[in-house]
This record gives structure tokens, sequence and C-alpha cells, in this order.
């Protein structure tokens, strides 16, 4: 029998939801998608400097593990690049250690235990648009301009 694929904790989420070429129109159909194991593996390698066994420990995987996901992440990245491709990063076997919520109209980010709800509004400037950014990054809410 298949052992269940274990998804990893992350502590926070990216800053951003995906990038758009300069200079060329967006086409959406050629998107490529990176989702938050391989966002995770490039954050802790190539931003963190950590080894390959390092990040593996962290992200609770093998090192031939880690390997295969971040060597898919380097490959969607080049392709990104070199083709002018639209980013977007969505999806992945992972669970939020928090609640992660953010306003629509000022950006504004708050980290709340997972027990508690989303706040109505925001603290910073009263809006009623707030958004789960694990709803966005995970599943991909399909309802905040992020995921337009
Ligand atoms: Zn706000
Ligand atoms: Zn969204």
């Amino acid at each position: 029998m298949a052992r269940a694929k274990t998804p990893r904790t992350l502590h926070d989420l990216p800053v951003v939801k995906g990038f758009r070429p300069m200079w060329m129109r967006t086409n959406y159909r050629q998107a490529i998608t990176l989702n938050l194991e391989e966002y995770e593996a490039i954050r802790l390698v190539d931003y963190e400097s950590m080894t390959q066994d390092e990040a593996g420990e962290l992200m609770g995987v093998s090192r031939p593990t880690v390997t295969r996901i971040y060597e898919s992440a380097r490959k969607k990245l080049a392709l990104a690049l070199v083709e002018g491709r639209t980013f977007v990063i969505e999806g992945g076997s992972v669970e939020i250690a928090y609640g992660i919520y953010q306003c629509e109209e000022c950006e504004h980010r708050v980290q709340l235990p997972t027990d508690e709800p989303m706040p109505e509004v925001c603290i910073a400037c009263g809006s009623e648009k707030m958004i789960s950014l694990e709803d966005c990054f995970v599943r991909g809410c399909r309802r905040c301009r992020r995921c337009r």
C-alpha cells in the first residue's frame, strides 16, 4: 500500500502570488505553477543558503525527495525566465502553522493561531476585504485579485 503523503508544515507564505513578464502580453494558459513545496525548497536552499540535507531535514523529507523537488523548481524558474512565462505560486502538500490573513486594500498581513477566525476587518485600514492566504496559496481562492 502506498504511504500517504505527509504534508510539510510552513511557517509563512510567499509575499507574492506570482510574477508577470514585462513587455509581454500575459498568457495565463502558458502559466507555470510552482507549488509551495517547490517554493520552500528554493527559499531554503537558494535564499537561506542551506544544503539540500538541511533543507530536507526542515521539510521532513529524504535527501532524494528534496533533490527532486528542488530540481523541478529550478527547471520551472528557468522556463519562466527564458521563455517569459507567467508564474504562479499555488498548491502543494503543505500545512500552514498559523492562520495568515491579508487585507486586499492595504496589504496588511496578520498571523493568528489556527483556531481563531479570520478578522472581519483589517486592523490597519478598516477594510472588510480580508482574504485567507492559505485559501489563496494552497487551494487558489479565485476570489482575490492575486488569483485572477
Ligand atoms: Zn487594510
Ligand atoms: Zn486568492
